[in-house]
């Protein structure tokens, strides 16, 4: 595919994980394989026509040129000098599933590097055999752990695959590195975090424990040094996060095991900001 499908094209603040509150620019892929009770951009399920450009309220059609997507970014967003690290951390690529689209990836990043963005893959950790194609281009990954009570299908093994994977390309460093003591938070989207790969895995009311468990243990067979973060759900249709006993039971097994477990929850919705 030379050309891909995107839902929408914005600059914002990281809301999640590790690398909370770095300023990004998003490439939301349209399609997803996964139908998550908990997702909170069900619009990027499925192909959209449109592709919205934010701050411009301008709106492009579908299928697009990598050459469009570029000129789209040079021109509505920082400009190609402008995107050192203290302006713009990095590009995320979020959906939907962006590695449903790995041969407009394939062609897409090496123009994104050129800009001299680096490139931060936001996924759902089910499509190890397209991550292998692209992996050498990323920089970042942020994977979620599907749970099956959240998707309705065991797809650890995909997990564990991808994972592999993954972290043979990305640095697996705990945080802070061993014999430091915590580094001070800095501004202006400097690194803050030595980890380059992290797992996520969002909790709800319905989340069981054997799956907590299954996860770490996943986890911890590739590399106990690997970040995870565990992620109270934002409540969305009926969808609550677990009580608060279960929360900190799970991080405290989570630590039992893996050197680097923080409870981090979703912060768009209280900054106030997509
Ligand atoms: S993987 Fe992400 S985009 Fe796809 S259904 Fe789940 S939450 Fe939504």
């Amino acid at each position: 595919m030379k050309k891909g499908y995107i839902s929408e094209i914005f600059s914002s603040l990281q809301g999640e994980g590790i690398y909370q509150s770095v300023r990004q620019i998003f490439i939301r892929f349209s399609g997803c394989n996964l139908n998550c009770e908990y997702c909170d951009t069900p619009e990027s399920r499925v192909k959209s026509v449109k592709c919205k450009v934010k701050g411009e309220n301008q709106e492009i059609t579908n299928p697009i040129s990598v050459e469009n997507l570029v000129s789209v970014l040079s021109n509505h967003f920082p400009p190609p000098a402008s995107y050192s690290p203290e302006r713009v951390h990095s590009v995320s690529l979020t959906g939907g599933e962006p590695l449903l689209q790995v041969n407009f990836l394939e062609k897409l990043l090496p123009a994104l590097k050129k800009l001299g963005l680096k490139i931060y893959l936001e996924t759902n950790g089910t499509l190890p055999k397209a991550l292998e194609k692209i992996v050498d281009l990323i920089d970042y990954i942020a994977m979620d752990i599907k749970l099956p009570s959240a998707t309705g299908k065991d797809l650890f093994s995909e997990h564990s695959d991808f994972l592999q994977i993954s972290k043979k390309r990305l640095q697996v460093t705990s945080y802070p590195p061993a014999g430091a003591t915590r580094l001070p938070e800095r501004s202006g989207g400097q690194e803050r975090r030595t980890g380059r790969l992290q797992v996520k895995i969002v909790l709800t009311n319905k989340t069981l424990e054997e799956e907590i468990e299954k996860s770490i243990n996943l986890i911890k067979k590739i590399d106990k040094k690997i970040p995870l973060v565990l992620q109270p759900v934002t409540s969305v249709n009926g969808i609550i996060p677990p009580e608060r006993k279960k929360i900190l039971s799970w991080c405290n097994l989570a630590k039992k095991n893996l050197s680097d477990v923080q409870i981090i929850s979703q912060k768009h919705k209280l900054w106030g900001i997509k």
